[in-house]
This record gives C-alpha cells, sequence and structure tokens, in this order.
C-alpha cells in the first residue's frame, strides 16, 4: 500500500498524518473504505462510525517527548465500519 503524507494542526500542535493512497485500479468498495479514512484522519472523526482519535496521556506524551519520539493517535473503528472494508 503507499501512503501521502500531509500536515495539520491538532490542539494547537503541528501534525504530521499518513494516508492511505486510493489505488486507481481498486474496487469501488476499497476506494471508499480508504477514503473514509482519510477523512478519519485528517477531522479526527469517522465520518461512517463516529469513531474518535484516542489522545495518549499526560505520562505518555512526557515519555514520547523526553525519547524525542512522534506521538500516535489512535482510532478504534466499530467492527462493521466500513473504513474497515480494505482487504
Ligand atoms: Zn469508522
Amino acid at each position: 500500500m503507499k501512503f501521502d503524507l500531509s500536515v495539520t494542526v491538532i490542539n494547537g500542535q503541528k501534525a504530521l498524518i499518513v494516508q492511505p493512497a486510493i489505488p486507481d485500479d481498486a474496487p469501488q468498495e476499497v476506494k471508499n473504505a480508504l477514503a473514509t479514512r482519510r477523512e478519519a484522519n485528517a477531522t479526527g472523526v469517522c465520518p461512517a462510525c463516529g469513531a474518535v482519535w484516542t489522545r495518549p496521556s499526560r505520562a505518555e506524551r512526557r515519555e514520547a517527548a523526553r525519547r524525542g519520539d512522534p506521538v500516535h493517535l489512535r482510532m478504534e473503528h466499530e467492527d462493521d465500519c466500513s473504513a474497515l472494508r480494505v482487504a
């Protein structure tokens, strides 16, 4: 799978978003799923299931900053979310 990068601001801090590229030759359902993921990644809210980013705890953020590592945000989609239909 290919990815592209974009930069946004989350809670006043710059964030790098790694987005799945949408292959021209993918089945329409996969294209739709990837488009949903891209929107969820860019906005922080999944348009299909309503999942939102889970922000790391303060301790996790401090530890990442101490190590000089990026902070990763997670989004837990519902099991039947259309964003998961990429296989
Ligand atoms: Zn979702």
